[in-house]
């Protein structure tokens, strides 16, 4: 691994809201063997906001996620409180706040709902524990209802909310949601929808979000970049890119 590139400046882009980077990539570069996935990314967050990844399958969001806490090599840099990523143990990142809900939920299937989500905390102190498992259980309800159920039979949508209530046990200060709508019915999207709404207004945090439904990631970001084969091609905030003709016939349906 090699981190051969170092931003000159702090400055934030021109499109970015002026505040604090929590996390900054910089000519960021992953390849797996012969397959270049990223090819220069250039991404900040700043502290409070949430970041949209869209792009289509394979455009390199989830190598992006997967990259920044820590699973894969890569050159250029990419930096979490400063620091850069490469040289942190993925623990201490999480220690540092950054949670990350991948694609693939990771969940517990023969354990029930509840202990899922107690793993989720399992580095905090046991009143965080308590108080987090309450926050969970009123943003969404039925993981409360089914707490004793075992994860694996519950619903997709229903193991998504479970993968993200488990990632918010963390107490996070970055949450990396990896496509949270993947595959889900419309009605258990707006229950998603609703908790990160709920999130932003009673405990805020910061928040990449990775996104193939470009409507749901529209809704929520504060400024967006759109990947498309390892590149970002476009960067705005959800104004800015309604209004390009690009991305509203390519990604808003004209
Ligand atoms: P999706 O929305 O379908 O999940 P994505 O935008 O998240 O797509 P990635 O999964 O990051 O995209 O994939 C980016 C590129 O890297 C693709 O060409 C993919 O085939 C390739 N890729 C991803 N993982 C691997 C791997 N483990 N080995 C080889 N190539 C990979």
């Amino acid at each position: 691994m090699s981190t051969d590139t170092t931003p000159d400046t702090d400055e934030p882009t021109s499109t970015s809201g002026g505040g604090d980077d929590l996390l900054r990539a910089t000519d960021l570069r992953v390849s797996y063997g012969q397959v270049t996935a990223l090819r220069g990314i250039d991404l900040n967050v700043e502290e409070g906001e949430i970041i949209g990844l869209i792009g289509p399958n394979g455009a390199g969001k989830t190598t992006f996620a997967n990259t920044i806490s820590g699973f894969l090599d890569y050159d250029g840099s990419a930096t979490y409180r400063g620091e850069e990523v490469a040289e942190r143990e993925q623990i201490d990142l999480v220690e540092e706040g950054m949670i990350h809900c991948t694609e693939k939920r990771d969940l517990f299937g023969f354990m029930s709902v509840e202990d899922n989500l107690e793993l989720g905390s399992y580095r905090r102190a046991e009143d965080v524990m308590e108080e987090r498992l309450e926050f969970v259980y009123d943003l969404f309800p039925r993981l409360e209802e089914r707490k004793n159920q075992n994860a694996r039979s519950m619903s997709g949508g229903e193991q998504q909310m479970l993968a993200i209530g488990r990632a918010l046990m963390g107490d996070p200060d970055l949450l990396i949601l990896d496509e949270p709508t993947l595959g889900l019915a419309p009605v258990i999207l707006d229950d998603i929808s609703r908790g990160i709404d709920r999130i932003m207004e009673e405990d805020p945090i910061t928040i990449l979000l990775t996104e193939q439904n470009v409507t749901f990631a529209f809704k929520h970001s504060d400024r967006l970049y759109l990947l498309e084969n390892g590149e970002v091609v476009r960067t705005g905030t959800p104004n800015e890119l309604k209004g390009d003709d690009y991305i509203r016939e390519s990604y808003l349906g004209g």
